[in-house]
């Protein structure tokens, strides 16, 4: 009891939980109570059910359960991270080549002409699940959708050498 309200054990001991995940990562085994709110978490530890495609010992694939075209695939790494900057190297390894793995057996499965795969990766960018997942989404000549220039209104205001000079300033 805290507060006279009987919290249930993991909100308890979710401060003793959070230092467990913080010094040893975060399971690949249970779906913490750090993550349960996350619905990808939850489809990966079996607790939410999927149309799942593929099962890797770091990567599960499952179908969009709001498909943009049929055999709309996404792909997460099981380990919950919110942005592809934070995946660790060997995560970020193992989600590409669940993609290499699947790209070609999604298309000729649906027999698609070709897939456009694709992250959104942060909020401002439409993400609306901060699970890192790959989207690929077969596709046919005249499915009706564009190519990935055209969800960008070209509004660009600087020089290619500076913006260029920009990011190699932070590359290194
Ligand atoms: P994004 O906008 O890139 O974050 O994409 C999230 C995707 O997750 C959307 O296309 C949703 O349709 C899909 N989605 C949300 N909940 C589920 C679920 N329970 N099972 C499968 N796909 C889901
Ligand atoms: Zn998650």
């Amino acid at each position: 009891m805290v507060g006279g309200v009987n919290y249930p054990f993991w909100e308890r001991n979710i401060t003793w939980i959070a230092w467990l995940e913080l010094t040893l990562g975060p399971s690949p085994v249970y779906v913490s109570p750090m993550t349960t709110s996350c619905i990808f978490c939850r489809i990966v530890g079996g607790e939410v059910p999927a149309e799942v495609v593929a099962r890797e010992p770091e990567v599960v694939a499952f179908l969009d359960v709001q498909p943009l075209a049929d055999g709309h695939v996404l792909i997460v790494p099981r380990a919950h991270v919110a942005a592809v900057e934070e995946l660790e190297p060997a995560a970020a390894a193992a989600l590409f080549q669940t993609v290499l793995r699947l790209a070609g057996p999604v298309r000729e499965a649906l027999g698609a002409a070709g897939t456009t795969i694709g992250i959104n990766n942060g909020a401002a960018t439409g993400q609306t699940i901060p699970h890192v997942h790959v989207h690929i989404v077969p596709r046919w000549p005249d499915d009706g959708a564009g190519s990935i220039h055209t969800i960008f209104p070209r509004r660009t205001r600087r020089p290619l050498g500076e913006v260029a000079a920009a990011i190699r300033r932070v590359v290194g």
